[in-house]
This record gives structure tokens, C-alpha cells and sequence, in this order.
């Protein structure tokens, strides 16, 4: 049994990663198993070493700690980059030169189901670009867009299992044509974590409900790689007073605010793992 948590170095942990964290620690110490980390540090213009070392600080704070050295996406890129080249040699991926501007103006009205990312589905405006004119653009700016139906055709059915809620169907299709490699980025979010859960060897992924959509394309992504499907536990998220989800801007639920205010982390952890959460949160299914 191996659980992972992946923060993202782009601000200060809050009372929802700490559950988070938490619960993916308490999954391993329980089965004996290892917990580790993975940092996901690949949107430079974002990622800081500050918010890594407070991360960290936090983490331990609570009272969690980590097996071996924590892996950071950064170091991972060249694996990021055969997987690409494995999916172009096979025509599952294709350059895309459109701006946001661009994918707004080609959709006229809003289209069907939003994608992972809350966005409309692209309308696949360059997956019709014959050779010559993907060569003659290959120096502008792109991403790398999976081709969804060609991908899932090859695909076929696909499931995952739900801790506690038995199987689940995956349904990546309605995702459209997802960016794996982004303009500003050598791997998508969906790349890389499913290529890192894999090769860190995670067994069981614990992470906030608002992530069950993308289990879709990284169910997809790993039948594709032949990568093996872990066990999957999303979680309900801590919400504010509000009702909403705690985002990096909600300074007053940050841990490092807490720990500052005298918040005992080893009692604040185990209050958490018991569902149990300080005045003003709550737990909720999105
Ligand atoms: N870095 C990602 C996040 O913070 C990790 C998501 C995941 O657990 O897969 O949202």
C-alpha cells in the first residue's frame, strides 16, 4: 500500500489540503504501508520554493511524515516527454495553435458538458490541420491535445474502483480533446500525475472530490500507457462559512495562520481524521 499527497507550490496549505494530507497518511500507517510525496512544481510561472519549504513545515507540524525524499515533478520531465512522444508515434495527440480567444470565437453558443477543468469542451479546431500546415506553424506557440475519440475508440470500456462505492464507469469522452502537454508547461496536470502515480507506485489515490471528473481522463490515460489503475478515495472537501470550498485566497483557514494562532497540529490532525472540524468548516460533496 502506497498514498500520496501532491501539493501544488503556488500558496500557503489550507484546513483542506491538511485533511487531505491527512487522510491519505492515516490510509498508509494503518495498512503499514508507505506515504510519500510529490511536488507538483511544473507551472513555473507560479511554483516557489517558499511555499514548498512552508508546505513542508506544515505537513510535519500536523504531525505527518513522509517516506523518503519527496519527488518533484520538475525532475520528471523527460518521462513526460516520452509518453507524448509514444502517443504522437501512434497519431493519439495533436498540435493546437488556438488562443483561449480563438476556442471562445469557434464556440458560438455554450456547448455540452463542461470539461475537468470547468471549461468547454474544445471544438477541435486543429485536429483537422493537415501535415504541411502543422509544419509550417511548429515554431508558434501550442499544446498537445489527446484526440478523445480515437483515443477512447482504442480505449474501449474503461472502470476504476471507488473506495467504499464499488466500480465506477469512466466516461473521458465527454472531456473532449484534452491539452496533455500545455503551452507554458511540458505536461498537463492529467499527464503528469497519472505518469507519477504510476511510477512512484501509488496504490491508492486520496484526493478532494473535486478531482472525481479528471479520474475520467487518467483512467484513459493509463489504458492507453498501460499503466496500472490504483484505488481511488475522493473525499469530501472543507468548505467555509460560506458553504464553498477553501481555495489558497481563504488566508484565515491557512495552517501556517493557525499554527501562528496557537492551533495544537497533532490535535488539529487527529480532529480532522475524526471529521471533526474547527468552528465555521465544514465537510461537503461538491
Ligand atoms: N497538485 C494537485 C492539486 O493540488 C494534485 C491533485 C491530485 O491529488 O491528483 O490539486
Amino acid at each position: 500500500m502506497l498514498t500520496r499527497f501532491a501539493p501544488s507550490p503556488t500558496g500557503e496549505l489550507h484546513l483542506g489540503h491538511a485533511y487531505s494530507a491527512l487522510l491519505a497518511f492515516d490510509a498508509a500507517r494503518r495498512a503499514g504501508g508507505r506515504f510519500v510525496l510529490r511536488i507538483d512544481d511544473i507551472d513555473g510561472s507560479r511554483s516557489r520554493e517558499e511555499y514548498l519549504a512552508a508546505s513542508l513545515a506544515d505537513l510535519a507540524w500536523l504531525g505527518i511524515g513522509w517516506d523518503g525524499e519527496p519527488v518533484r515533478q520538475s525532475g520528471r520531465l523527460a518521462s513526460y516527454q516520452a509518453a507524448l512522444d509514444d502517443l504522437g508515434a501512434r497519431g493519439l495527440v495533436y498540435p493546437c495553435f488556438c488562443t483561449r480567444a480563438d476556442i471562445a470565437a469557434s464556440l458560438a453558443a455554450p456547448h455540452g458538458p463542461p470539461n475537468s477543468s470547468g471549461g468547454a469542451i474544445y471544438p477541435g479546431t486543429c485536429r483537422h490541420l493537415g501535415e504541411t500546415e502543422r509544419a509550417r506553424r511548429a515554431k508558434e506557440p501550442h499544446c498537445w491535445r489527446l484526440d478523445m475519440q480515437h483515443a477512447s475508440a482504442i480505449a474501449g470500456d474503461l472502470h476504476w474502483e471507488e473506495q467504499g462505492q464499488g466500480t465506477q464507469i469512466a466516461n473521458p469522452r465527454v472531456h473532449g480533446d484534452v491539452v496533455l502537454a500545455r503551452k507554458d508547461a511540458p505536461a498537463s496536470y492529467h499527464l503528469a500525475s497519472t505518469l507519477d502515480d504510476a511510477a512512484m507506485g501509488v496504490t491508492q489515490i486520496v484526493r478532494g472530490a473535486d478531482l472525481i471528473a479528471s479520474t475520467d481522463v487518467h483512467r484513459l490515460i493509463q489504458a492507453l500507457l498501460g499503466l496500472p489503475t490504483p484505488l481511488y478515495r475522493h473525499h469530501a472537501l472543507v468548505c467555509g462559512a460560506d458553504g464553498k470550498r477553501l481555495a489558497k485566497r481563504d488566508a484565515a483557514a491557512s495552517l501556517a495562520m493557525l499554527r501562528d494562532a496557537g492551533t495544537d497540529g497533532p490535535v488539529l490532525a487527529a480532529d480532522l481524521l475524526g471529521d471533526r472540524l474547527p468552528t465555521g468548516y465544514s465537510l461537503r460533496m461538491p
